[in-house]
């Protein structure tokens, strides 16, 4: 299928249900600092481009992407797509491995997930034991939650170490919040593509990063679409 390039990097035009049925290998879910870093980081860039899947994370880049006339089908939301990935892996009796965040974290994600999670390791230890410890256990998919561009670049180098997985996914702080630690926007805020703003008023010292993501995205349509206007 045919990707969709919005500031340079290439995504798949996917619904959440297309993308349950179809995702494989490695697959990344960009939101607005990915973008922004990826202008600037060209490895980056080519590690997103190079993922067999990418798919636009957050309402406010999926907006984004429609003010500068590229429309995508939908926001997969990460939280919403490992829930029902989860869901989908039990019914076919496929496991699963979560490594990231801390442990407390990650422990309180394996038991809400249940009997599909074969292993869990927390994102604050050398990558080695815990490429060792999924081959041992050998599952069928892969959550990284080490943040970005950590769990990109992990599975973008590890991948082919761990033949037993079929699928891997880099996850960002969808753990913090499956695990409760983090609580998720209101949708009305969620579906404005306000959660960078209810994000902020949880964890104030995340303001740099914020601001970066947001005022970058902005920065990035403005110029784009003045290029397209300029281009008639
Ligand atoms: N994290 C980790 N190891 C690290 C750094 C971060 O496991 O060395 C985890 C962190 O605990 C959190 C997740 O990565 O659960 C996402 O981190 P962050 O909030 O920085 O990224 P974002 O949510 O913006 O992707």
């Amino acid at each position: 299928m045919k990707k969709i390039e919005i500031f340079s990097i290439k995504f798949d035009n996917l619904t959440m249900e297309e993308a349950l049925e179809k995702i494989h290998g490695f697959v990344v879910l960009p939101y607005s600092e990915f973008i922004v870093r990826a202008q600037k980081d060209k490895e980056f860039k080519e590690i997103l481009n190079r993922a067999d899947f990418c798919l636009c994370e957050s309402r406010g880049l999926y907006l984004v992407a429609k003010f500068v006339g590229k429309p995508l089908k939908s926001n997969i939301c990460g939280v919403e797509l490992i829930t029902a990935l989860n869901k989908k892996l039990k019914i076919k009796n496929l496991k699963l491995f979560l490594y990231g965040a801390t442990a407390n974290v990650v422990k309180r994600v394996a038991d809400n997930f249940g009997e599909t999670v074969i292993g869990f390791e927390h994102g604050y230890q050398e990558e080695a034991g815990v490429i060792d410890k999924i081959n041992l256990l050998k599952p069928d998919v892969l959550l990284v939650g080490l943040g970005s561009p950590k769990q990109e670049e992990f599975i973008y180098r590890h991948l082919k170490d761990m033949p037993s997985v079929k699928l891997a996914i880099g996850v960002g702080g969808a753990f913090d919040f499956i695990s409760g630690r983090i609580k998720r926007a209101p949708a009305p805020m969620q579906k404005a593509g306000l959660e960078w703003l209810w994000r902020f008023l949880l964890e104030p010292s995340r303001i740099k990063r914020i601001y970066t993501g947001v005022l970058g995205l902005i920065f990035l349509a403005l110029k784009e679409k003045i290029k397209t206007r300029l281009a008639l």
